[in-house]
């Protein structure tokens, strides 16, 4: 059965060849491989299953359906290549026309509910991806991979008729700049105020700048947000990145750009401090800061000493002794009063309160921003235009 399966399965690659015009893009999509191969796999070709073990495949099996083809149970379009990889498991790889693969990413890296425009901008926006990603994966010998790394794709069943629409009427069409395929990232949401790539990943991209998204509606997941952090939770974190700074103690915030976009901040520990960058700033405590545009407040008691003129700053605070002047070591005074001595203690804050805009890295098209800019008329060229500045569609 099996090698009438591996006879069946090379009329068909042949078959295939011929199938595909020239101007068609292939792209093949890694589903499982590394961690995710399988120890077997069961394919279901036209209705007819067979199971797969490493020792069935001699390299490589090219499996081209008539009708459909089946992984376990996910329907996906073109033909299905299993790769013994060098840890005797099973690589799963879709290979498939690029305009069929788009009409599942689209729904799933946007909502299929979006506005026709917004679908259609997305759909250029992921090709143009794509295209430029085609040897992403070259070392694990396929272009992209189906998760969030790339884009995320699902097959047949991810497919929804409104992002197949989107993908039939731009078909072909890339964004370019200079003559070239552009990177065109996007994210889900910029709270009002896209950022660029130079302050986010630290290479100035000329049509990756900060533009205005104030199309954006208010009521998105995204557009602003709060969230609290514990002590112990930062500390939790922070140990588990394998930062030795001790209990943290505060979180400051050093640098941002004029759009509050965080690009230098400061944690502090009992033991120690870190010192974060860029995007390291949002990736550091990703569940509680979903972007890079945020405030911290520290909430809790914090040692004040009050002086005849107010406030102390404690920073600036000196102790006089008979050597003179020395700058003070807060941590280490102490105070000694009828009742004994009483250290200063450092800050001690029970929590931080993150406040943000955006969801995601910021840079290029909102997401939220596009279907924002749909609803009051742009069409999808000028959506591309607006979030890649200086670019045109071709
Ligand atoms: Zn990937």
């Amino acid at each position: 059965m099996k090698k009438l399966m591996l006879i069946f399965t090379i009329i068909c690659i042949c078959f295939t060849v011929n199938v595909y015009a020239e101007e068609d893009v292939i792209i093949r999509v890694g589903l499982y491989y590394g961690s995710s191969a399988k120890d077997s796999v069961e394919i279901n070709v036209d209705g007819e299953i067979t199971t797969y073990y490493p020792d069935d495949i001699d390299g490589q099996v090219d499996i081209v359906p008539e009708e459909f083809v089946k992984v376990n149970t996910s329907q996906y379009r073109g033909s299905i290549r299993l790769v013994r990889n060098s840890d005797n498991k099973i690589n799963i790889i879709n290979v498939v026309d690029i305009e069929d693969y788009l009409a599942s990413v689209i729904s799933k890296e946007m909502s299929p509910y979006f506005e026709e425009e917004a679908l259609k901008a997305q759909a250029v926006a992921s090709r143009t991806y794509a295209m430029a990603h085609l040897n992403k994966h070259k070392n694990d010998g396929f272009d992209v991979c189906q998760y969030i790394h790339c884009q995320v794709y699902g097959g047949v069943s991810m497919e929804n008729p409104k992002t197949t629409k989107a993908v039939d009427d731009t078909k072909g069409q890339v964004i370019k700049y200079d003559g070239q395929l552009i990177s065109a990232v996007y994210s889900a949401s910029s709270g009002g105020y896209t950022e660029s790539a130079v302050n986010v990943w630290g290479n100035d991209i000329p049509y990756l700048q900060a533009v205005s998204d104030e199309h954006e509606e208010e009521d998105v997941f995204g557009h602003k947000w709060t969230y609290e952090l514990t002590v112990s939770k930062a500390t939790e974190i922070m140990e588990s990145k394998g930062y030795e700074i001790g209990t943290v103690t505060d979180i400051v915030i050093n640098e941002t750009t004029e759009r509050g976009v965080v690009t230098k901040m400061t944690i502090k520990g009992t033991k120690g401090e870190k010192v974060f960058k860029k995007e390291s700033c949002r990736g550091v405590f990703p569940n509680h800061t979903i972007s890079q545009a945020f405030t911290v407040t520290p909430v809790g008691e914090n040692t004040t000493i009050y002086t005849t003129s107010g406030v102390a700053n404690k920073s600036e605070m000196y102790i006089l002794s008979a050597n003179g002047l020395s700058k003070s070591i807060l941590n280490s005074v102490s105070f000694l009063d009828k009742k004994g001595v009483h250290s200063v203690p450092q800050t001690n804050y029970t929590k931080f309160v993150f406040e943000g805009r955006g969801y995601g890295h910021l840079v290029g098209m909102s997401q939220n921003g596009a279907n924002g800019m749909a609803k009051q008329g742009y069409d999808y060229v000028q959506i591309l235009t607006h979030y890649y500045q200086g670019t045109e569609i071709d």
